[in-house]
């Protein structure tokens, strides 16, 4: 008898004091998936990973039995891969070379990022082009980190918050097996996806295979939506207390598809992340 892929399921965990300390974050939770920022989410600058830090890392991962394909680790904030402006793009384009290298250097396979915005100063297209030769710069200077987009809300000017703009930013990707997808349910709700019972996710997700393809699916974020249908708002809420509901979750953790990749929980409640994990695991159990 195949032994069955796991789930793996997480949220993203605190790296105060250190890269090092996330995997043991992770451990508190019940988690076998974690998400992290490897520097400061809201700075420019970070001081290199040293290797101290980078020797403590691994081991508390391989102490843990947590491989890097169980790690979605998530980039800074302020990087708009996509921008109108040639100078900040180059200082993006700069910032997300550094995030691909420090995640290289912990050993990590993925790096999780909101694809841009063109701020209503060039066209969509031209900001997916952009966002597709900003990847390939990346991947031309580093070796095996996949560059993860994150489908958005499309708030503001942000793309990617359409399977089709995925799809186009994947097709401006020179090598293929370098860039995939991190579905965030709160974002795709927002942004107009119905997921709200078994029939719609069914539907949603087909279509997803259909204009994307599971083969690009490198993660999921699992959320609830404080923000309604279409409100285009980026507004996490805890598991089945938003405006999605609970059948999206059943529907994942009952479907194979969304096995073998970090399920991570960006939702606002930490002290009930642990029972969030715990509700996932019961669901593929069938026992909830
Ligand atoms: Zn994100
Ligand atoms: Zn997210």
């Amino acid at each position: 008898m195949s032994q069955q892929i796991p789930y793996y399921i997480g949220a993203h965990v605190s790296a105060s004091g250190g890269v090092q300390n996330a995997p043991l974050n992770a451990r508190q939770i019940g988690a076998n998936a974690f998400a992290l920022f490897t520097k400061n989410q809201r700075r420019w600058e970070a001081k290199p990973l040293d290797s101290k830090t980078i020797a403590s890392f691994k081991k508390n991962c391989a102490a843990l039995n947590l491989q890097p394909e169980q790690i979605l680790p998530h980039d800074s904030y302020l990087i708009n891969l996509g921008h109108p402006e040639s100078e900040p793009l180059e200082k993006s384009r700069a910032a997300f070379l550094d995030e691909m290298q420090r995640c290289e250097q912990l050993g990590l396979v993925y790096l999780n990022f909101h694809p841009g915005s063109h701020l209503r100063k060039i066209s969509e297209a031209e900001c997916i082009a952009r966002i597709s030769e900003s990847i390939n710069l990346a991947v031309a200077q580093t070796q095996d980190v996949v560059a993860v987009i994150e489908n958005t809300a499309g708030q503001g000017s942000n793309l990617g918050h359409s399977f089709e703009q995925l799809a186009a930013i994947i097709d401006g990707v020179d090598d293929k097996s370098r860039v995939g997808v991190c579905i965030d349910t709160c974002h795709m709700f927002a942004a107009g996806y119905d997921i709200r019972t078994q029939a719609s996710c069914a539907e949603v997700f087909s279509e997803f295979e259909r204009i994307v393809g599971f083969e690009y699916l490198k993660g999921m974020h699992l959320n609830d939506s404080k923000g309604g249908f279409n409100s285009r708002l980026d507004r996490h809420h805890s598991l089945g207390q938003g405006e999605i509901g609970l059948e999206v979750f059943r529907f994942i953790m009952s479907d194979d598809r969304f096995r073998g990749i970090p399920l991570v929980l960006e939702t606002i409640d930490e002290t009930i992340w642990a029972d969030e994990i715990q509700l996932l695991r019961q669901f593929a159990a069938g026992e909830a």
